[in-house]
């Protein structure tokens, strides 16, 4: 549906399914997936991430069942064997389905190849990859192979996104705001890849606030003005200002900011012919006029795991690349400032 303003509202499915197996990548995809049998998960990369979220939701998920890590760790919550490399954990785990990969974006997309290339479904953490590109070609490595490739965006899973979306669907877009301050000591300690490149800087959390706008209004957003801070002794911004448009020229002003002390604000507004539009807390909550929709506690990767689950069992492939666009063309179009140096 496109409105007045040419933004076009409404949720989209992104679900591809694969093509058949070609015989010399059968491996694990000749294994069963079907609804009875749990799916033989593997992780790779233990990190804040995992251990806070991954973990928890695959233990507690019927549909999966954790049976390995690749990790520098000597430690995981639960009682795994644990592998220094991915190819290790696949040559001593039989009948291993899948992996999520839970590493900086950096490293992803030769984890992701491995992956694919010895038969194995594979979870992307969000961003997907480093470059759209890499993330394009995996696409077709995951069709080529008929495996599931799952590039999540947490976000989208947000409680009140989906009331959201279905509110919005139909209405003509007026303008927008989104503001996504955060205090990277707190929420990103010692996570030194984020300023390095490829590793987004504030784009890290700044992209799941493109990922619900996107999945809100339509991927024909793009990037019209970008303002990117970087500090003088890192590769990435702690701090940017974006104007996106779509054809029609109405604008969602986006404002980013790791420099955020005390509270974080992760806020997404809309203004819309038929009311306003806000959600906070990151998606946890939605107003209408003013008036408070949702009110609920995150619960993003059960609902991430959930819709794996299928995309093994249809064996399809769901990557939306719209949010990692409008980061890459920022990145593009952007004026770059240097700022104060930033030492944790
Ligand atoms: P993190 O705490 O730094 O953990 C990343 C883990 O990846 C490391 O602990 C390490 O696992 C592994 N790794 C492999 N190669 C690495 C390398 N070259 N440099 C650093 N680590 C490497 O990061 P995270 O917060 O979990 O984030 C990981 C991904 O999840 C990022 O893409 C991020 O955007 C996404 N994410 C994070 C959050 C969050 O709240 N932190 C939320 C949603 C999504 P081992 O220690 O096991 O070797």
């Amino acid at each position: 549906m496109t409105g007045r303003s040419g933004l076009r509202a409404g949720p989209r499915s992104e679900i591809v399914a694969g093509a058949p197996p070609p015989v010399a990548n059968r491996m694990a995809s000749t294994t069963t997936t079907d609804h009875a049998t749990p799916i033989r998960i593997g992780i790779v990369g233990l990190g804040k991430i995992s251990r806070d979220q991954h973990i928890p939701s695959l233990t507690a998920d019927p549909q999966f069942q954790l049976v390995a890590a690749a990790t520098s760790s000597r430690t995981c919550p639960v009682d795994i064997p644990l592998y220094p490399t991915l190819g290790e954990m696949i040559a001593a785990t039989p009948g291993l389905q899948a992996v999520a990969l839970c590493t900086p974006p950096q490293v992803r997309y030769a984890l992701a190849r491995e992956a694919l290339d010895r038969g194995l479904h594979v979870l992307l953490e969000k961003p997907p990859g480093a470059t759209v590109a890499e993330v394009e070609e995996l696409a077709a490595r995951a069709r080529d192979h008929h495996l599931a490739l799952f590039a999540t965006w947490h976000s989208r899973e947000a409680p009140a996104v989906p009331q959201a979306c279905e509110w919005i669907a139909g209405k003509a877009v007026r303008r927008g705001a989104v503001i996504w301050k955060e205090d990277v000591r707190k929420w990103h300690p010692g996570q030194s890849w984020i300023w390095q490149p490829g590793g987004l800087g504030v784009f890290d959390p700044g992209i799941n606030a493109l990922s619900i706008v996107t999945k809100l209004l339509s991927r024909r957003l793009f990037v019209t003005r970008a303002v990117l801070h970087v500090p003088s002794n890192q590769h990435a911004p702690i701090a940017a200002e974006l104007e996106l448009a779509d054809g029609a020229g109405t604008s969602i002003d986006v404002a980013l900011d790791f420099r955020q002390s005390g509270e974080e604000q992760w806020d997404i507004r809309i203004d819309t012919d038929a009311g306003q539009l806000v959600l906070r807390g990151g998606g946890a909550q939605l107003e209408i006029d003013g008036a408070p929709v949702v009110a609920s506690a995150l619960h993003e990767y059960p609902r991430l795991y959930e819709r794996f689950a299928a995309l093994v069992r249809l064996r399809a492939v769901d990557v939306d690349l719209a949010p990692l666009k409008l980061v890459a063309d920022a990145f593009l179009i952007g004026r770059w400032l240097t700022v104060e140096p930033f030492e944790e």
